[in-house]
């Protein structure tokens, strides 16, 4: 397969394109391309634009295409990429990003746009099978567990091919007969008018369903349906330093396919939920701490809290109000094993607000102790009025 072209440069947008940039440079080239356009038809370079536009126009998989390229949707890459973040292969658009083309399609072809839906469209072989959809749950884990990794069991509940039949619900996967309204193809032809003028455009055969068989001896096991109903734990491995939306993929778990065709599989997408205290930004923690206004002006070393247990830090003398200290590969473990984050400690300092007679006589003394006892805001006014 040749290589495949940079969906920005597809689309002939930059980088930063905003998503209605992105929607219009699309809904140029579709119309340019799509094969019922007589003159300036190709149904590859339609399937192209297609494709890159499915990825851009949903931020989410946009920013995994941003991060990874595509590499993130090579879905031969199986089950040593855990977190591809498409919801799509061979052209079953899912979730928003269909909504968006069914949408930006239906403008440009006056509303009655056939032959183009979430299931069939272009991915669909006549009279063949065809691949079911991929489908998208999300669960939610909480802060520690997408730090430190954790194996989750999920009830699932899927259709599955019968394995008696392969998928073509007849008696033995033989015994159909040729559908005669579509003489086995599966498709039918129907015009519709457009703004093109009239078009022809292929749909699924009402009859046998794109099959292109209708069966005569129903297979017992399934009752002729073709898939049995499937209800299972599985467990999915969530591999440590995961972050919020990012996605799993489990193979053959989605949608049932059509005519024996594949299963699409089960993207699952993981929300993390927010900690109490640690905040989370790539692979870096942020921390307040409080601070004694004493401790600040003397120096203090003190056990902070890190994702992977406390941590000595020294906190130097004279260290000011919303000081922001690092301890350096105390952040969380990268997920494809590129070293750890930092972990930013914010020092919040306080001022105490009820004292005592000891203690204010004490920053009396401090007071007198100190240079003339002039204070900050003395010099201050004393320079402004300069
Ligand atoms: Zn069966
Ligand atoms: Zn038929």
């Amino acid at each position: 397969m040749a290589e495949k072209r940079d969906y920005y440069e597809v689309l002939g947008v930059s980088k930063t394109a905003t998503q209605d940039e992105i929607k219009k440079a699309y809904r140029q080239l579709a119309k340019k391309y799509h094969p019922d356009n007589k003159e300036t038809g190709d149904a590859e370079k339609f399937k192209e634009c297609t494709e890159a536009f499915s990825v851009l126009n949903d931020p989410n998989k946009r920013k995994t295409y941003d991060q990874f390229g595509h590499a993130a949707f090579d879905q031969t890459a199986g089950g040593s990429n855990p977190f591809s973040g498409s919801g799509f292969e061979g052209f079953n658009f899912n979730g928003g990003s269909f909504d968006d083309l069914n949408d930006i399609l239906s403008k440009m072809f006056g509303g009655g746009f056939g032959g183009f839906s979430s299931r069939g469209g272009f991915s669909s072989s006549r009279g063949g099978s065809t691949r079911g959809d991929d489908t998208l749950m999300r669960i939610k884990i909480n802060f520690m567990d997408a730090i430190n990794g954790k194996t989750v069991t999920i009830p699932l509940n899927y259709e599955e091919k019968c394995s008696s039949c392969n998928g073509t619900g007849a008696l033995h996967g033989t015994e159909f007969t040729t559908c005669s309204k579509c003489r086995g193809t599966g498709r039918v032809l129907t015009q519709q008018r457009t703004i093109f003028g009239i078009m022809q455009s292929e749909t699924v055969c009402p009859d046998c369903g794109g099959s292109g068989k209708i069966v005569k001896t129903p297979c017992p096991d399934c009752g002729g349906k073709g898939y049995r109903k499937v209800k299972k734990d599985i467990d999915v491995k969530i591999p440590a330093g995961i972050q919020s939306g990012q996605q799993i993929r489990v193979a053959g778990k989605g949608e049932r396919g059509v005519n024996g065709g594949d299963n699409g599989d089960l993207y699952i997408e993981v929300i993390v939920a927010p900690h109490e205290f640690f905040k989370r930004q790539g692979n870096d923690i942020h921390i307040d701490i409080p601070l004694d206004f004493v401790d600040a002006c003397l120096g203090v070393t003190v056990s902070v809290p890190t994702v992977y247990g406390d941590v000595d830090l020294k906190i130097p003398a004279g260290t000011q109000p919303n000081a922001i200290l690092a301890l350096r590969g105390k952040g969380v473990k990268d997920l494809r094993g590129n070293g750890y984050g930092d972990e930013f400690v914010h020092v919040n300092l306080k001022t105490p607000t009820h004292l005592n007679k000891d203690q204010k006589k004490a920053l009396d003394d401090f007071k007198k102790a100190s240079l003339n006892g002039d204070n900050l805001f003395d010099k201050f006014k004393r320079a402004f009025k300069k």
